[in-house]
């Protein structure tokens, strides 16, 4: 590659969940020799961030390597992510990527590209990143990762494999993090990791601890959280519960609400439990989201009836809903009881609709003042997520791109709420 002259260009594309998405930022903001575009066509480099949740995850990224041969630049295609661990070493065997690294070695971005060579650096699975990352060009809202990997080894899962176990961001790290994107502007914050409850706990702090210390950063106006497990909203986390900088929404990771599917998927949360502390959390004005797996291998009709029932028992307002797809390497990958296609797919559809409506319902029957962040304009209409993870769809003639924005009055439509400011 050319340094003389212009820098060559890299395009990076990301695929799963949000860590990614913070991992490629991450990565971004090392590149220092290189120029960032957002025209695969245009690149020398295409870096690819996978996912390897699903084994339909592999063949995504593996169609995308294979579409990038189309290109007329005929970049370089270099392999990073969570398949660097799982199919990495068949993809740099068969020529199918030109070079590879894993989790640990993004921050060496500018050096590793720099190396003409093909190489393979896999890393480690220990280790925690120091970069700062400093603005979310185009996003109201800043995603700030708070820790790395599981200690869980829930049956469906390759996470932990390829993530490694909990650790976390060193807390001044995060603060420091945290305090030059607010004032940068930002004013809400997201915490997101692979488990992010787990965080502090081989520190000898915890969420709840940070949760305190970030709000205290001048400009912080609301913190939000990516999953959390049930048994990780303990007693000091109910403290801080009623504290304003909370976002009254919580999303807490069920994965099924009947109790044999639960042992059978290795899950650390039962039913009955699961369902105290959810009422809990209702009465303390919580909107409550989940993770459900539905078609999970041994979720017989009879287990399927038993969710369901519970399931209405919970006051729920927002769901993730997944149907199981196999993982090679995990131990539900060989579980006898396959649950057909067609079987998961009415199930989740009879789990959506009835998240719907309850979602609906919350929305209607809410009383409170909606406080809204707005993060975009489409069509004449500013749209932006309440306090509750709802999104809602405001008619003004102000420009409220980026602004704080408190709705009295609404009307809950079917999917979104919409009002007049
Ligand atoms: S809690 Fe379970 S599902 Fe979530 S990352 Fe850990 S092992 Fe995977």
């Amino acid at each position: 590659m050319n340094f003389t002259n212009t820098k060559p260009k890299v395009y990076f594309k990301t695929f799963g969940c949000r860590t990614n998405v913070f991992d490629t930022q991450v990565m971004m903001s090392n590149l220092k020799d290189f120029e960032i575009t957002q025209d695969e066509k245009s690149a020398n480099v295409v870096v690819i961030n996978s996912c390897t949740v699903t084994n339909s995850a592999d063949s995504t990224a593996r169609g995308y390597i294979n579409s990038l041969n189309k290109l007329p630049n005929k970049p370089r295609v270099v392999f990073t992510g969570c398949g660097v661990w799982t199919k990495g070493e068949t993809l740099f065997k068969e020529d199918k990527v030109d070079s590879l690294f894993g989790h640990s070695e993004k921050e060496n971005i500018n050096e590793l590209l720099k190396n003409e060579e093909r190489f393979f650096n896999a890393g480690d699975l220990e280790h925690i990143d120091e970069t700062i990352v400093e603005e979310f060009v185009g996003k109201s809202r800043a995603f700030i990762k708070i820790q790395e990997g599981c200690d869980f080894r829930c049956s469906y899962c390759i996470i932990p494999y390829v993530r490694g176990d909990a650790r976390s961001y060193s807390e001044d790290k995060i603060l420091e993090q945290i305090t030059t994107l607010a004032s940068n502007g930002f004013g809400e914050f997201i915490l997101t990791g692979t488990n992010v409850g787990s965080y502090g706990k081989k520190k000898h702090t915890s969420l709840a601890k940070l949760l305190k210390k970030i709000s205290l950063i001048k400009g912080v106006r609301r913190i939000r959280m990516g999953s959390i497990e049930p048994i990780q909203i303990d007693d000091e986390f109910k403290e801080i519960i009623d504290e304003p900088f909370m976002a009254r929404h919580l999303h807490i990771a069920l994965q099924h609400t009947s109790k044999k599917m639960l042992e059978i998927m290795n899950r650390r949360n039962k039913v009955l439990k699961d369902l105290e502390l959810f009422e809990f959390l209702k009465d303390k004005g919580y909107a409550l989201g989940t993770d459900f797996i539905v078609g999970h291998p041994g979720e017989t009709d009879e287990l399927w009836k038993e969710a369901i029932e519970n399931l209405h028992k919970f006051p729920l307002t927002h769901v993730h809903a997944f149907t199981y797809s196999k993982r090679d390497g995990t131990p539900s990958a060989t579980m006898k009881e396959q649950v057909k296609g067609d079987i998961s797919k009415a199930r989740y559809n009879e789990l959506v609709s009835i998240i719907d409506e309850k979602n609906f319902n919350f929305r209607k029957n809410n009383k409170t003042t909606l406080e809204v962040l707005i993060e975009q304009e489409k069509n004449g209409k500013y749209i932006g997520l309440d306090q509750y993870f709802n999104q809602i769809e405001i008619q003004s003639n102000a420009d409220l791109v980026g602004d704080w924005v408190f709705i009295e009055n609404y009307e809950a439509k079917d999917k979104i709420n919409v009002a007049k400011f």
